[in-house]
């Protein structure tokens, strides 16, 4: 090997091992952030929950105020078991898939049926729900895909007003699925469109928490959609609502 040659290739290897240990860097900086706000986010009912419980047992709550005060205990005890089941979920794709194997899945199917679990949801919040489209079959994971549908409506019924509507369409093309996810609903402001993506993003903290939220949902399809390659894209205004449209192609993707 030429002299030019060999210093070429320790400086490529010095740079790839500098890069290599910046990404370990960027994803263990990710890691502890993540259990910071993970912490977080489960102290705040648990608080809540200990709480009430010490009114109760200092027996200082009158007995007709007892049945409300289990009641915030129940409520915020639910709570924390759809976080961890965000957690849980979000952590499993952290990991990959494991030994679970991509198949050919029809996204209109997966679609209507993660649409259909959510039609008493849909009803109590009186917004419609429609699936139109027709069959695409892509090589994935159906749980996933499922999941996807499954986040984007609940989000399009839970930011939503009475007499709005959520309409769910699969279109096939020759080499890719299109998803779109539209509501009617109260949309997302411009400036924050990018976050609501992130980790426990939410726009307004207290609705979220009001409708059960725990701004894990989006991120959540993020990650489901970077594992099917797909392409994500989001059109929203404010009063007049959201638009969310996930590109798969039909073949290939990683994991
Ligand atoms: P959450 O569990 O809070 O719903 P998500 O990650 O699914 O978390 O969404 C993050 C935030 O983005 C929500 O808290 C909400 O403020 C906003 N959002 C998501 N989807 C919609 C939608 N369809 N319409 C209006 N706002 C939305």
């Amino acid at each position: 090997m030429g002299k030019r040659n060999f210093i070429y290739e320790r400086l490529s290897r010095k740079i790839a091992s500098e890069e290599r240990s910046k990404a370990q860097r960027e994803a263990e900086k990710m890691r502890q952030e993540f259990t910071a706000n993970v912490s977080h986010e489960l102290k705040t009912p648990l608080q809540s929950i200990s709480g009430y419980a010490e009114l109760l047992k200092s027996g200082m709550v009158k007995e007709e105020d007892v049945q409300q005060f289990a009641e915030r205990i129940y409520g915020e005890a639910q709570r924390m078991i759809t976080l961890v089941n965000d957690i849980l979920e979000l952590s499993h794709l952290d990991e990959g898939m494991g030994d679970i194997v991509r198949e050919d899945v029809d996204l209109h199917q997966v679609a209507s049926a993660a649409a259909s679990s959510l039609k008493e949801e849909a009803a109590a919040a009186d917004v419609s729900l429609e699936i139109t489209g027709t069959r695409s079959i892509i090589n994935g994971y159906s749980q996933l895909l499922s999941l996807i549908v499954y986040n984007l409506c609940e989000n399009g019924i839970k930011y939503n007003n009475p007499k709005g509507s959520v309409k769910v369409d699969v279109t096939d093309f020759k080499d890719r699925a299109v998803l779109t996810v539209i509501d009617n609903g109260i949309g997302i402001p411009h400036d924050q469109q990018e976050r609501v993506f992130e980790r426990f993003y939410r726009v307004d903290k207290s609705h979220s928490k009001e409708v059960g939220g725990t701004g894990l949902g989006l991120s959540i399809v993020k990650h489901a959609a970077a594992i099917h390659s797909g392409d994500i894209h989001l059109v929203s205004a404010p009063k007049y609502g959201t638009t969310v449209t996930i590109t798969f192609p039909k073949k290939g993707g990683n994991n």
